[in-house]
């Protein structure tokens, strides 16, 4: 459905974007996952044909975005990273002025209902714009992307500023729409793209460095699961005895204490769910588990490991 070849931004003598290829199927939802400043962005301003880039191709359902922008702009709902309201305009007035510019043909009031209802925005449908918090502000963004009901849908960043509630519910939306839409979504927290989405497709400093299935990487990461865990008891002789726990690789402390119990990093191989053994263990020992949390890899060590991965790859 959206093949990007070979893009190359450069601003001024940097390369914003240094060779970025990947395809997107019809129907998928694609995570496009990458720290600040890795180009997210520009790769989205330019598929949606809102920038050019220095070298390179998009094509949208077999249409050129450079050639025929106008014909993709209508086949793409598009969430900037900013996106432009016209604050002092009624929720109403603004989304009517969007079906409008789109020229779209449907039941103006029916379809504008319609989706007022799916983002959830009926209630403030009233209210000027600018009298709306960040969270209802980004629900109008989404809601102007998706009138007119395009087949792609491309969003930068949705969940940025948002708070957990609003982030869910963002996310069962974006989950509702892909089952009828091809999607792309940007993102630089990684737990957000491994809950929605199919693929995820990984940017630094320009370049590709993974695209896989998200349960490939889910796989890759996996190796590598912890738990934080607070445990009362003589911390020397809970880290040794943590330590024998089938598929434990390392027992670290965090320094984090509380009376008697001590916070420990335990990381461990594989798929087995290692908590049902340390709660025996400890519970033989008389040492009670007062917390337990998993602890989130995060967007750095995912590179580790990606970039390991790929040394061993090329080691092949
Ligand atoms: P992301 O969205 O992943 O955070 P961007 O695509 O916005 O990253 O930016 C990629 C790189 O290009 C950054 O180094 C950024 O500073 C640079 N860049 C983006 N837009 C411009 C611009 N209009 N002028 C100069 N540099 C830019
Ligand atoms: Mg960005």
């Amino acid at each position: 459905m959206i093949e990007i070849n070979n893009l190359v931004r450069k601003f001024g003598n940097k390369y914003a974007l240094d060779g970025v290829s990947f395809t997107v199927g019809k129907g998928e939802i694609v995570g496009f996952l990458g720290p600040n400043g890795a180009g997210k962005s520009t790769t989205m301003n330019i598929i949606t044909g809102y920038l050019s880039p220095t070298s390179g191709s998009v094509s949208v359902d077999g249409i050129d975005v450079f050639s025929e922008p106008l014909k993709v702009k209508r086949l793409i709902g598009f969430l900037p990273e900013q996106p432009p309201l016209y604050i002092d305009m009624t929720v109403w007035e603004y989304l009517s002025f969007v079906f409008d510019l789109k020229g779209c043909d449907y039941n103006k009031r029916a379809h504008l209902e319609e989706i007022c209802d799916l983002v959830k925005i009926t209630d403030v449908k009233r209210r000027l714009i600018k009298n709306l918090s960040k969270g209802y502000k980004q629900r109008v963004g989404i809601a102007s992307a998706i009138i007119g009901n395009p087949p792609v849908i491309i969003f930068d960043e949705p969940t940025v500023g948002l708070d957990p509630k609003q982030i869910i519910e963002i996310r069962t939306l974006l989950r509702s729409l892909a089952k009828n839409h091809t999607i792309i979504l940007s993102t630089h927290i990684l737990s957000e793209v491994q809950a929605v989405c199919d693929r995820i497709v990984v940017i630094n400093e320009g370049k590709i460095i993974a695209d896989q299935k998200t349960a490939k990487l889910s796989e890759t990461l996996g190796q590598n699961n912890r738990f934080r865990v607070k445990i009362a008891g003589p911390s020397k002789e809970v880290s040794n005895l943590l330590k024998t726990i089938h598929s434990v690789t390392k027992v670290t402390q965090d320094g984090v204490r509380e009376g008697d119990a001590f916070n420990f990093i335990v990381e461990y191989n594989g798929s087995v769910d290692i908590r049902k053994m340390m709660f025996r263990a400890l519970a033989d020992k008389g040492w009670p588990i007062l917390a337990m949390e998993g602890v989130e890899i995060s967007l750095e060590d995912l590179f580790v490991k990606l970039i390991e991965n790929n040394l061993r790859e090329d080691l092949k």
